[in-house]
Parts: structure tokens; C-alpha cells; sequence
């Protein structure tokens, strides 16, 4: 079993996976989902559509040019089993594998750099060409602080109200018992239907 990559997104296609088309003159498109189809019969490119691997690699978004990523290249030449060469080509996937997400994040590193100097002065830009938007946030932190006191001033008042009226809160006591009674009794109707 081979795992195919799909012709548009160039996802893994997994077996018994997706759709295989032939062509009539012989060539075979395998897709991972019926999307990747769709877009493939509306003759859509897929370097034109961001959500594939195309566009990525086409945009210079991911890696596209490395020698790690030239190894799973289809040899049509077969090669007699040999127990030590499996076992070397084995060790070697694993290491390749791990040097390309190494150089992977290198890539990536290296593409957000920056990113956060840049959206700082696109933000200072916005500010100084829209100042009301700042006149805005200082509405906003007024109305806040305003907020604030209001519920400072509730919780004095309430913190009085609770000195006035110790008789409440034995009655709120005797609620609490009653419910804790009645969960005791439902857990107990559980057990009993558990036996
Ligand atoms: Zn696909």
C-alpha cells in the first residue's frame, strides 16, 4: 500500500481513500476528497487557490527548495530486498524526517521575522491617520473606571445591608442543608438502582 498525494492540495491520500480519475490517455489524478475533484473538473489552478500546496510553495510560504525533500522521489528501477540495505534506508527516513522539520522551523522562523516591528507600524500608521480612534478608547476607559466605582459603591452598600441582617443568612443556612439533604437522597436512589 502506497500513500498517494493528492494531485490538487497535495495532501496524503490514505487507502481507501478519495478518488483515482484516469485519463483517457492513461494518466492517473488521484484526489483526496471530493473538493479537491470538484476543483480539478471546474478546471480550477491550484496555484491560484491558497488553501493548497501549490499556492504555498508557489508563494515561497513553506519550503519548496531543499534537499530533504528530494529523497521520496518514484525510482521506477526495483531494487532486490536486502535486509541491511532496508534496515539503513530505514534509519535514514527517520533522520531526513527529522532534519526537514528542523529546517522547517528554521524556514518559518525566518519568514515571521520581523512580523511584529511591521504590525507595530502598521498600527501607528492607523493611529496617526484616524486620532478619533484613540479619543474612542479614552471614552471606553472612562466608562469603565465609571463601572468600577459603581460596583465599589454597590459592594459597600451590600456589605452594610449584610450587618443589618444577620437573621437572612441562617435562613440561606437552612436552604443549604435542605439541598445538600436532597442530593444525599438522590445519590442514595442511585446506588439502590445500581444493586
Ligand atoms: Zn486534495
Amino acid at each position: 500500500m502506497r500513500i498517494h498525494s493528492c494531485h490538487f492540495c497535495s495532501s496524503p491520500i490514505y487507502p481507501g481513500h478519495g478518488i483515482t480519475f484516469v485519463r483517457n490517455d492513461g494518466k492517473v489524478f488521484r484526489f483526496c476528497r471530493s473538493k479537491c475533484h470538484k476543483a480539478f473538473k471546474q478546471r480550477r489552478n491550484p496555484r491560484k487557490l491558497k488553501w493548497t500546496k501549490a499556492f504555498r510553495k508557489s508563494a515561497g510560504k513553506e519550503l519548496a527548495v531543499d534537499s530533504t525533500l528530494t529523497f521520496a522521489k518514484r525510482r521506477n528501477v526495483p531494487v532486490r530486498y536486502n535486509r541491511n540495505l532496508v534496515k539503513t534506508t530505514l534509519n535514514a527516513m527517520q533522520r531526513i524526517e527529522q532534519i526537514r522539520r528542523r529546517r522547517e522551523r528554521a524556514f518559518y522562523k525566518n519568514r515571521m521575522k520581523g512580523n511584529r516591528e511591521r504590525q507595530f507600524a502598521l498600527d501607528k500608521k492607523l493611529v496617526e491617520e484616524n486620532p478619533e480612534l484613540l479619543r474612542m478608547r479614552d471614552v471606553e476607559q472612562k466608562d469603565k473606571q465609571l463601572k468600577e466605582q459603581a460596583k465599589e459603591d454597590q459592594e459597600m452598600e451590600s456589605a452594610e445591608e449584610n450587618d443589618e441582617s444577620e437573621m437572612e443568612t441562617t435562613d440561606e443556612e437552612q436552604e443549604e442543608e435542605k439541598l445538600a439533604a436532597k442530593i444525599l437522597l438522590k445519590n442514595k436512589r442511585k446506588t439502590r438502582v445500581k444493586f
